[in-house]
C-alpha cells in the first residue's frame, strides 16, 4: 500500500526527512576541494547515529554506505571513497534516513570550488525542475503530470533527463509504490491521493540521456561522461499544495555561511 498513511506516519516521515536534511547540512560544512567523499560519509554517519536513528541506504540492496556521492559524471549511487574532491567538481550526495520504522531521503547537488557556467547552469536547472514537479503532487493530477513538468523544465533548457532511475513512494520501505519518473505525459499514470507520500528527484544530464552502470556494481553515471545533477525531497501529496517533508534550508544557511553559493548563486549572468 501507498497511501496508508495517518498524520501520525507522516510525521514520524516528516522526522526522518528533516533529520537527512540535516546530515546534509553537516555535509554542506565540509564540502571543499580537498575533502574525500568517504570523509562526508563518517561525518553523516555520526550525526544520523548521534540522533537516535540509522543510516537508510547502509545495508540496504548490500550498499555499503551512509551516502551516495556521486561526482560529476556520476548520477546517482556513487559509493564514498577516497576520491579527492576538486574545485570544479559537482557532487550529488543522497542521504537516508531510518527511525521509528520509517525512512527518510532526499539529496542535494553541491558545487565544489568553482564549477564552470555550463555546470552551474545545470545545477539551477536541475534544482528548478524539482520544484516544478512537486507544483504538480496535487491530489487528482497523475504521475505523468510532475513527470512532464520535469521533462519540459530540462529539456527547454537544453538538458535531458535520466529514464532508468526514477522517484518513488516513502514509507516502511525506502521505495515504495509508485515510481515516479522524471519524464511522462500529462494526465497518465498513477492518480495521486491525499496523504501519499512521494520522493521526486530529478537526476538531469548536460550532454545525452544515457547511462551505464560502472564495474562496482552500483554507481550510474553518464554514458558520454558529460555531469548529471540531481536533487531530491519527499513530499505528502495534499489537495491545494504538496507538504514538502524534507527541507534544503539547513543545507543552504550552510552554503551561505561558507559563501559557496546556491545553484541560483552560482550562475553567472
Ligand atoms: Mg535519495
Ligand atoms: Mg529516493
Amino acid at each position: 500500500m501507498f497511501n496508508d498513511n495517518t498524520e501520525e506516519t507522516i510525521e514520524i516521515m516528516r522526522e526522518c526527512n528533516l533529520l537527512a536534511s540535516k546530515a546534509l547540512a553537516e555535509v554542506a560544512r565540509m564540502v571543499a576541494p580537498g575533502i574525500t567523499t568517504l570523509d562526508l560519509d563518517k561525518v553523516a554517519e555520526q550525526y544520523i547515529r548521534d540522533h537516535g536513528a540509522e543510516p537508510g541506504f547502509k545495508g540496504y540492496g548490500g550498499f555499503p554506505n551512509t551516502l551516495c556521492t556521486s561526482v560529476n559524471s556520476q548520477v546517482v549511487h556513487g559509493i564514498p571513497s577516497s576520491y579527492v574532491l576538486r574545485s570544479g567538481d559537482i557532487l550529488s550526495v543522497d542521504c537516508g534516513v531510518k527511525m521509528k520504522g520509517y525512512y527518510g531521503d532526499t539529496a542535494y547537488t553541491y558545487a565544489v570550488g568553482e564549477v564552470s557556467e555550463k555546470i552551474a547552469e545545470l545545477m539551477l536547472v536541475t534544482y528548478e525542475a524539482l520544484y516544478k514537479g512537486i507544483e504538480q503532487a496535487i491530489a487528482g493530477k497523475r504521475v505523468g503530470d510532475i513527470g512532464n513538468a520535469i521533462q519540459q523544465h530540462a529539456e527547454k533548457a537544453g538538458f535531458t533527463v535520466v529514464r532508468e532511475m526514477v522517484g518513488h513512494g516513502l514509507g516502511k520501505n525506502l521505495h515504495e509504490k509508485p515510481e515516479i519518473p522524471n519524464y511522462g505525459k500529462r494526465g497518465r499514470g498513477v492518480l495521486l491521493k491525499k496523504g501519499m507520500v512521494l520522493c521526486i528527484e530529478p537526476m538531469i544530464n548536460l550532454g545525452s540521456k544515457g547511462i551505464v552502470q560502472e564495474a562496482d556494481g552500483w554507481t550510474i553515471r553518464t554514458k558520454d561522461n558529460q555531469p548529471s545533477a540531481h536533487y531530491e525531497h519527499a513530499v505528502v501529496v495534499d489537495r491545494e499544495k504538496a507538504d514538502i517533508l524534507s527541507s534544503f534550508k539547513y543545507i543552504e544557511e550552510v552554503l551561505i555561511n561558507k559563501n559557496m553559493g546556491l545553484p541560483w548563486q552560482n550562475k553567472k549572468p
